[in-house]
């Protein structure tokens, strides 16, 4: 390095000013002044080594530290790393399980079960007489009670779920199933890489459109142990398609002792289906239909706290909690917590009023109308208007059917549903269509539409 570079180099970094003269700047003012220091230290530090690393590369071009520049880069560091919080947004994508939006937004009594839970709970002990107990025997009974299925089993997902299982009941050995089964969820959750990473043998019959039961009977034999079933989740086959039924499969493995095992992933529990519904396969279809096992998550239709729920023959289900494994994949109290609470609506309460997920699910479209026109009026932004729209569950249930509903189209594009997501406190969350921003109605409560229709007007300000 010459001495050039090196003069060059100390000057520049004695010309940076100091923490405290960066964070302390005026036009910061608006920003959480802890994460202006702690941010202007980061931007600091870094620019000091992008000036060594070039003084050491024998670059002459310094970095700019004109302070205008010095504060715009501060201040977007300070808002990308207050984006990044775990924090409440407001979905008006009209998907109503996001999984970017932390898929089921929970029912008020889970809520308030999480906040009393916080602190030292009830967990693993029996308050009656201190003795240890089941982390989860109170939802299980709960499951046990609302299902008809002799035992239940929690874990902290389905994925965890379905892993469990099939090390549990069948490392080691064959699992049978049909190829137009082999769905990749999402996150890498895919049926082939499951199977391995669980040890099983996987054995693929029929064809990508059609699987007799012939074909699973063919493959049967000793080493076989499980026939198992996927729901196809987030996509339809249509037209030249057949599978068995579950009750098929279950008189098929019955006959040769062999268990079924149903991953149901949504999991429907409410007796009174909603319309929107009525193609998804509920639990206490699978159940009747005999499925020896059958697992769900806990944050997709149920509309509860993440986690992954297992039902079934009490042999098979203490078989599954037995593995070591149980012990990583068990949830936490809070999870625990807000599941007996959202468990406690399907038995006691009013599951399609109470749980926000139903509800928004349940909506018609006089309700949904009258949401986008109240938020239409509220606002009243030049150029919207309110559109019939569509919809989506979300999540893999009901894939290829759009809900119809109703939406608030602002004029903009992808620059106005950024401002909506960066200045909306709390942000909003829209959909871009070729034609304007549209925020549907399916997912905005009727009670939050004052905070709504705040957070738009300060976000578009
Ligand atoms: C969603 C889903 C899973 C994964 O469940 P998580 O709770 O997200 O872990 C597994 N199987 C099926 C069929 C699913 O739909």
């Amino acid at each position: 390095m010459d001495t050039t570079n090196q003069t060059d180099l100390a000057a520049l970094l004695r010309g940076l000013p100091s923490v405290d003269q960066l964070a302390r700047d005026e036009s910061l003012a608006d920003l959480p002044a802890r994460v202006v220091v702690r941010e202007a230290r980061r931007v600091l530090e870094g620019l000091r080594d992008a000036a060594r690393r070039q003084a050491a590369s024998g670059g002459s071009a310094a970095p700019s530290f004109a302070r205008p520049a010095l504060l715009a880069r501060l201040r977007e560091a300070v808002q990308s790393s207050l984006a990044r919080r775990h924090r409440r947004v407001i979905n008006a994508t009209g998907i109503v399980l996001h999984t970017g939006l932390g898929r089921a937004p929970l029912a008020a009594a889970a809520r308030a079960a999480i906040q009393e839970a916080a602190g030292y709970a009830v967990v693993e002990v029996d308050p009656r007489d201190g003795a240890r107990n089941q982390r989860e025997s109170a939802v299980a009974a709960l499951l046990v009670e609302l299902s008809s299925a002799p035992a239940a089993l929690v874990v902290n997902n389905n994925a965890a779920a379905v892993n469990l299982v099939l090390r549990a009941l069948a490392e080691g050995r064959e699992v049978v199933v049909s190829r137009g089964e082999l769905v990749e969820i999402g996150g890498g959750f895919r049926m082939p890489d499951v199977m391995a990473e669980a040890g099983c043998r996987m054995v693929e019959v029929g064809t990508t459109n059609r699987t007799h039961l012939r074909d699973y009977e063919r493959v049967l034999r000793a080493e076989t142990a499980m026939l198992l079933k996927v729901h196809p989740s987030n996509f339809r086959v249509l037209g030249f398609h057949a599978v068995p039924s579950l009750a098929e499969l279950v008189a098929l493995g019955r006959a040769r002792g062999v268990p079924t095992f149903d991953d149901l992933g949504s999991g429907l529990l409410v007796a009174d289906v909603p319309a929107a519904l009525s193609e998804e396969p509920s639990v206490r279809e699978s159940l009747a239909a005999g499925a020896s096992l059958v697992s769900f998550s806990g944050d997709k239709l149920l509309g509860g706290p993440q986690c992954g729920i297992v039902l079934g023959e009490r042999a098979l289900v203490e078989r599954v909690r037995a593995h070591p494994l149980y012990r990583a994949f068990r949830c936490d109290k809070l999870a625990l917590a807000a599941l007996e609470a959202t468990l406690a609506i399907y038995r006691d309460g009013d599951p399609l009023a109470e749980i926000p997920t139903l509800r928004a699910i349940a909506r018609g479209a006089a309700e949904l109308t009258a949401i986008a026109t109240r938020l239409h009026d509220r606002l009243g932004i030049a150029g919207s208007r309110v559109c019939a729209s569509e919809s989506f569950v979300g999540s893999g249930a009901n894939p290829a059917r759009a809900l119809p509903s109703s939406a608030l189209v602002l004029p903009g594009g992808a620059r106005t549903a950024e401002r909506l997501r960066c200045g909306g406190e709390p942000p909003v969350c829209a959909r871009v269509a070729d034609d304007g921003v549209w925020l549907d109605a399916r997912t905005l409560a009727d009670e939050d539409l004052d905070e709504v229709a705040r957070s738009i007007a300060r976000a578009l300000a």
